[in-house]
């Protein structure tokens, strides 16, 4: 047993020398890019008890080769605004993997977007849609173009532009693209337009996200909001607590959040908070979530506005404030690092039980690591929030199948996918010595059906 446990131990020490000089590699790969490498950091160092356990996948070389895009497309993106001058953007595309399935993922109109964020959000989406267990491959895309004050037909030349040139690497069997941050409905619609233009053909799969009129699915809306609360509950309910009768705050007012802040309600919870990108409204009597839906899906508005409508509401500039809000669940769903060391520590010090993370990536290592110090309950992003993804898998089902499903049929298809994925992380920290650990299991889970698939496929 000794002798046993000893070997153990040298094997664990060998893979973790493995996984850091891996580590270097892409540090030096990749310079500068850090949303990539703490993607990459997090993952590989989750990893390490499947390669002890597995070695298979260290001498296939396996995560040399995902951690490495099969590709990256950059391209120039020109348009004229209303004022008749050009202008420039620089458009992506990262097809990281298609070991199970096209690439899959969403598309980010944002001016923090460069090859960095990209190329995180491309890694994190092969293992969430792998959880997903639908048959999606990884890939994320996007522009540094900025939304903020543009008029719908400035919006509307930027994504033909942008999908004039997208058009030669996208199709329902090759590259699927969805929405992200700053672009929803319409920007699909534009999108989808220009495609179907461009091709000649009515080819619905190739974009999911789309408007219900014209292929798109019931549900896909709120399912990533959705989505995280099934599964957050479902983490909530193995230590017998619940939405029911907590105090919730939700960062964000976008297409997650208020999904996110529409089903918490729906399950009893009270929510005292939202933000955006300016600032974050506290309403002690519960957020009135018709007027944010008001503000931010009809009127493009900020936040700061709710109090016009709900004077016993308190708006206070910048967003870090928020995690200071005392709450039994906390759920980011606004972006990468919103919640850092000092975010985590304030959460934990006023007694949050549990972190959600609808948002991709928005705790930061430290942050993660000082919720598990203080065994907060933590859903981590890639299976908390795949609920997204998981839909938009089930109206590429519906496309290819050219039928509609009900929302409650595809409602109760996000349950369950969202509970299978509660599950599979949870058997899979357990089978790994880290029993609850989500992040770890989530990794783990996510990354194994990948590289089983690999393997079997050969060096490609
Ligand atoms: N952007 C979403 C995500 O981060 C959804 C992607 C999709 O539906 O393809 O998962």
């Amino acid at each position: 047993m000794k002798m046993l446990e000893k070997v153990e131990e040298n094997q664990t020490e060998i893979v973790k020398e493995y996984v850091n000089r891996l580590y270097k590699k892409v540090q030096q790969r990749n310079p500068n890019e850090m949303e990539f490498q703490q993607a990459v950091k997090e993952v590989l160092d989750s990893l390490v008890p499947v390669l002890v356990k597995k070695p298979i996948y260290m001498k296939q070389a396996v995560l040399e080769r995902l951690i490495e895009p099969e590709r990256l497309i950059s391209f120039r993106v020109p348009w004229v605004d209303d004022k008749g001058k050009v202008q420039v953007n620089r458009g992506y595309r990262v097809q990281f993997s298609n070991a199970i399935g096209p690439y899959k993922g969403g598309l980010r109109f944002h001016p923090s977007v460069n090859a960095s964020i990209i190329k995180f959000l491309g890694f994190e989406q092969i293992l969430k849609n792998s959880l997903t267990g639908q048959p999606i491959g990884g890939g994320k895309g996007g522009s540094d173009f900025d939304p903020k004050g543009k008029s719908d037909l400035e919006i509307m030349r930027f994504c033909q532009s942008f999908m004039t040139e997208l058009s030669r690497h996208i199709g329902a069997d090759i590259d699927v693209p969805a929405g992200d941050i700053g672009v929803g409905a319409r920007e699909i619609g534009y999108m989808f337009g220009q495609y179907k233009k461009l091709r000649g053909a009515f080819e619905a799969g190739v974009l999911t996200g789309k408007g219900i009129g014209y292929g798109g699915s019931l549900g896909r809306k709120e399912a990533t909001g959705y989505g995280t609360v099934y599964f957050v509950e479902e983490m909530l309910k193995s230590q017998g607590l619940s939405f029911k009768g907590s105090t919730v705050v939700v960062s964000g007012s976008g297409n997650v959040s208020i999904y996110a802040i529409e089903k918490a309600i729906q399950f009893g919870a009270k929510v005292v908070a939202c933000s955006d990108s300016c600032g974050y409204v506290f309403d002690v009597n519960g957020i009135n979530l018709e007027t944010v839906k008001r503000l931010k899906e009809v009127e493009n508005k900020r936040i700061s506005e709710y109090v016009n409508d709900h004077p016993e509401a308190i708006y206070q500039e910048g967003c870090s404030g928020i995690w200071a809000i005392p709450c039994d669940i906390a759920l980011p769903c606004a972006t990468q690092n919103e919640v850092n060391k000092e975010a985590a520590e304030m959460l934990v010090s006023n007694g949050v039980k549990a972190v959600g993370e609808g948002a991709n990536m928005p705790s930061t290592q430290e942050a993660v690591d000082t919720f598990m110090e203080h065994h907060v309950l933590f859903a981590p992003a890639k299976a908390a929030n795949a609920g997204g993804v998981a839909v938009s898998a089930l109206e590429m089902a519906q496309n290819s199948a050219r039928l509609a499903w009900t929302l409650e049929e595809v409602d109760a298809k996000l349950q369950g996918i969202m509970k299978e994925i509660y599950n599979k992380s949870l058997k899979a920290s357990v089978d790994y010595d880290a029993p609850g650990n989500l992040v770890v299991g989530a990794n783990i889970a996510g990354f194994v059906k990948v590289a089983d698939a690999m393997i079997e496929q050969g060096v490609i």
